[in-house]
């Protein structure tokens, strides 16, 4: 048999999800001397670049150029795209093992981490995630309807998801309209009746999951005050005990943020309150099915047999009349279709990259994962590429020791000749980039970086105009 990974027999790799974790796979795939690869990307969406496109706030412009490094990786020889193609309703994971001598799924984390408390489901109380991604334009997120007609909101969760809702929330509207924000979103978000935000943290200032630039952000609103209150900026003794061997950025946050509780405030038109210690027990609802006010109750830390600060309540109770509730408590992972799970911790079963069967705990030869579905919603955009990296290693030694799939169809034409037969509307990168001029095209017209198609429908007839 000839040589894999040879210009007469390429190594034929399908990468599952056009995020950042693909995309970094792909590029240490290409940089591998001596392999010659192929790679079919696909995405269930048109468009490609995951949580880049669809999860970063649109007043973060900055950390959308990585797609450039993208850009330079869909334009390497060997490189597809195969955009509105979704594995599990329209290829299968054997089409794939058809075709493909190693598959890599790298599909993020598509949904929220739940928080079970009573009222939870009451209408106003949303997932962040799903704000998230409508305010981003996701076309499965678009026809959600947030009622902004309230006057106080409470986001749950002191992560950065918490920081970038919370933000948005309280954004000036004409910084909303520099940005690439939904058209629907920006006329919302215009109209909105929002005056108070609560962040909620369950533990306290040295256990803050946001990072140091985002906490800054929060008190340079030019619209919004933002508020701490002196006693819960303060450390409880466990969590000074900690200072001792924190990192920078935390003591950094620690200290802004007792500067920010000692800060005059403007009288802006909005206020923005970060809380400490405290935990929502129950949604109260108005009678009719709404959101009307949280209950919260005051925690205390303690130390685990580990050494983790976990909270746990007081007994002290709180009521903050709220309208609507975002739960930042986390992304999560989805199972694809006969691909092994850990539905505990929402991730694909495997070790370092290499899936691994779930009776057995063997790997499956041929099959690996990257970036969020691997290793859990966790990092930022570039903590990918070393992830990526590592799974990308353990599929060159495994090309090395010639434990890959053997596919019965392993040609370019027959691969792309399948995937037409079964979703002929598939996006290529040559399609998206039209797509992009067109967005750009009729952003420039409004003074904003893009204005994105939001709905599948008008992607595919901008493609075919
Ligand atoms: P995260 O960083 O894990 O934060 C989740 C927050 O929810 C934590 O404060 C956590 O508190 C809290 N939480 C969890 N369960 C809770 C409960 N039952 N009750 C109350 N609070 C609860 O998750 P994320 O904010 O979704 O962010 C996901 C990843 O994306 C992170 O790595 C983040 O940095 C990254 N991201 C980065 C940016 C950026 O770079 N600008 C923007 C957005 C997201 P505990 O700590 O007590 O568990």
């Amino acid at each position: 048999m000839k040589q894999l990974g040879t210009e007469s027999n390429p190594l034929r790799v399908a990468i599952i999800g056009a995020g950042p974790a693909g995309f970094y796979a792909a590029e240490r795939l290409f940089k591998e001397k001596n392999l010659v690869v192929e790679i079919d990307m696909f995405d269930r969406l048109p468009t490609p670049f995951g949580l880049v496109r669809a999860g970063v706030a649109p007043d973060h412009q900055k950390i959308k150029s990585v797609t450039k490094i993208f850009d330079r990786v869909a334009s390497t020889p060997g490189f597809r795209f195969f955009g509105n193609v979704e594995i599990g309703k329209d290829l299968s994971i054997a089409d794939l093992e058809d075709h493909y001598h190693q598959i890599v799924y790298s599909t993020g984390a598509q949904t929220d981490r739940h928080l079970n408390i009573p009222g939870i489901d009451l209408h106003g109380s949303h997932a962040a995630t799903t704000f998230v991604a409508w305010y981003n334009g996701h076309p499965d997120y678009r026809d959600l309807e947030f009622d902004l007609s309230t006057e106080s909101a409470a986001v749950i969760g002191i992560g950065n998801v918490a920081i970038d809702v919370a933000r948005i929330l309280c954004q000036a509207p004409e910084e909303l309209a520099k940005t690439d924000i939904a058209d629907y979103a920006l006329e919302a978000l215009q109209a909105s009746n929002v005056k108070d935000v609560y962040i909620l943290g369950r533990r306290g200032p040295a256990q803050g999951k946001f990072t140091t630039p985002e906490l800054k952000e929060l008190g340079e609103l030019s619209q919004t005050d933002f508020i701490v209150l002196p006693e819960e900026a303060e450390l409880d003794e466990l969590s000074e005990a900690t200072l001792a061997n924190a990192d920078r950025g935390t003591l950094r946050q620690v200290e802004l943020i007792k500067e920010f509780a000692h800060r005059e405030h403007e009288d802006k038109p909005r206020r923005l309150h970060l809380r400490f210690l405290v935990s929502p027990t129950e949604l109260i609802g108005d009678g009719n099915g709404n959101v009307k006010a949280m209950r919260l109750v005051r925690n205390e830390l303690y130390s685990t047999s580990a050494g983790t600060l976990r909270p746990r309540s007081t007994g002290e109770e709180e009521v903050i009349d709220v309208g609507l509730v975002f739960r930042a408590v986390g992304y999560r992972g989805v199972p694809l279709p006969n691909v092994p799970f850990n539905d505990d911790w929402g991730v694909i079963l495997n070790v370092k990259g290499r899936v691994v069967d779930s009776e057995t705990h063997e790997p499956k030869v041929g099959h690996y994962t990257a970036g969020w579905i691997k290793r859990g919603p966790s990092g930022v955009i570039g903590t990918n590429k070393p992830d990526a990296k590592e799974t990308v290693e353990l599929m060159i030694s495994d090309v090395a020791n010639d434990l890959t799939l053997r596919p019965p169809h392993p040609g370019s034409d027959e691969a792309e000749e399948m995937i037409r037969q079964k979703q002929p509307d598939y996006f290529s990168y040559a399609d998206w980039k039209h797509l992009d001029q067109l967005e750009i095209e009729r952003g420039q017209a409004a003074g904003r970086p893009r204005l994105k198609f939001t709905r599948v429908e008008d992607m595919l007839a901008a493609k075919a105009a």
